[in-house]
């Protein structure tokens, strides 16, 4: 099989959605595609086989957390992640970037890259752009991402400035370094900005020239308005090459997967999903329910209508919703599987209407349906993670 293709399937006229396929040496992604998040090379509750069964196509794996344990060079001798983990599909891995800015402590960033100590041990540690290629050719993804430099919100201009061309330059040394490794891991630039859309512009086109077969855009979702995020993405795009695929970095709820199709994102991952799955949320066409409310405490039919998951096909919402008030380990597979399978067919359902000329139709009836969490809800959610976060991700 080829490393490595793109093609574009069909386009939205009235937006810039676009359905595609991406050939990679473990198969095939149909776009625009959800990518369950598997942080400690597991999808948390969730086996390899659950996840085939429920349509996963694609899943994201740290390097941040994996090269700290149980090692790169371990996982390496196992024969690289797919065998260590079970799983012989496609996969991603992210750089470490993000955690090392979100979890290290007493980090440093110099031009040769950056020092932090182990969240884990507090052991001193070091990244550079070509360490990171080392590493993830250890763990042998088949995507691959560059070291970068995420500078949160809110942030100055010149922070961003600074941080951006860092990632640039950082950008070029990894692709030198990735080609003493191995040819068939195809490596992602990673667009940043900040939140100024001349600097989001410029980083698109710098690394859009740059011979990467697919950009991310990071840098989001890092406690900004969405409103603003939508925004950087409106700014960002028109300045991405059409002919490669674009990943939304770590954003991906029910409502951000349609409107970020929109704005012409092809893949998208994040653990919201799961995580909200395991604290009793699930996807509904109407928006996310507490299954733990007494509203399902007698309810016979399944969570949602018509959801062809392995819970809902097998089980009463009744029954889960016990299962999650005793706190039972069943519950937080269940859970987790519906809202991945509900991640994977809404992926779907988008992807058939780009294909028949119908996603502004299916957006717009989408989101008059679906109720979102309220940016209070999430920020407060956020906050409750961030703290226990070191811990469990
Ligand atoms: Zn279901």
């Amino acid at each position: 099989m080829a490393s490595f293709a793109f093609t574009i399937d069909a386009e939205c006229p009235e937006s810039w959605a676009r359905a595609g396929t991406i050939t990679t040496p473990h198969g095939v992604i149909h776009t625009p595609i959800f990518m369950p998040v598997g942080t400690q090379a597991t999808v948390k509750s969730v086996s390899p086989e659950e996840l085939r069964a429920v349509g996963a196509e694609i899943i994201l794996a740290n390097t941040y957390h994996l090269m700290l344990r149980p090692g790169s060079e371990l996982i390496a001798e196992f024969g690289g992640l797919h065998s260590f983990m079970h799983w012989d599909g496609p996969m991603l891995t992210d750089s470490g970037g993000f955690q090392v800015f979100s979890l290290g402590h007493l980090r440093k960033v110099s031009e040769e890259g950056v020092a932090f100590k182990s969240h884990l041990d507090g052991s001193p540690r070091t990244l550079t752009p070509e360490s990171v290629m080392r590493i993830e050719a250890e763990l042998g993804a088949d995507i691959i991402l560059p070291l970068d430099i995420c500078v949160g919100y809110p942030c100055t201009t010149e922070q961003a400035r600074a941080a951006m061309e860092t990632t640039h330059r950082w950008a070029e040394r990894a692709l030198a370094a990735k080609q003493q490794y191995r040819p068939e891991q195809t490596l992602f630039g990673i667009v940043q900005g900040g939140f100024d859309a001349e600097l989001r512009q410029q980083s698109a086109r710098f690394l859009g020239d740059l011979p990467f077969p697919g950009l991310s855009i990071g840098g989001l979702s890092v406690g900004e308005p969405k409103a603003m995020m939508w925004e950087m993405l409106r700014a960002t795009t028109p300045a991405l090459p059409r002919l490669k695929p674009r990943h939304l970095l770590g954003v991906g709820s029910p409502e951000d997967l349609v409107i970020g199709v929109g704005l012409g994102m092809d893949m998208f991952d994040c653990v919201l999903p799961t995580r909200v799955a395991r604290h009793g949320g699930l996807f509904t066409p109407h928006g996310r329910v507490s299954i733990k409310t007494a509203r399902f405490r007698t309810e016979k039919g399944p969570i949602e209508e018509g959801c062809d998951c392995y819970t809902c096909r097998n089980y009463s919402a009744a029954y889960v919703h016990h299962l999650a008030r005793t706190e039972e380990q069943l519950y937080y597979r269940l859970g987790s599987i519906h809202n991945i399978r509900f991640m994977l067919r809404l992926a779907r359902s988008l992807r058939e209407a780009i294909l028949t000329g119908n996603y502004p139709q299916f957006r717009d009836e989408f989101l008059a349906r679906y109720t979102p969490a309220s940016e209070q809800v999430r920020d407060a959610q956020r906050e409750k993670w961030k703290a226990a976060r070191a811990q469990r991700d």
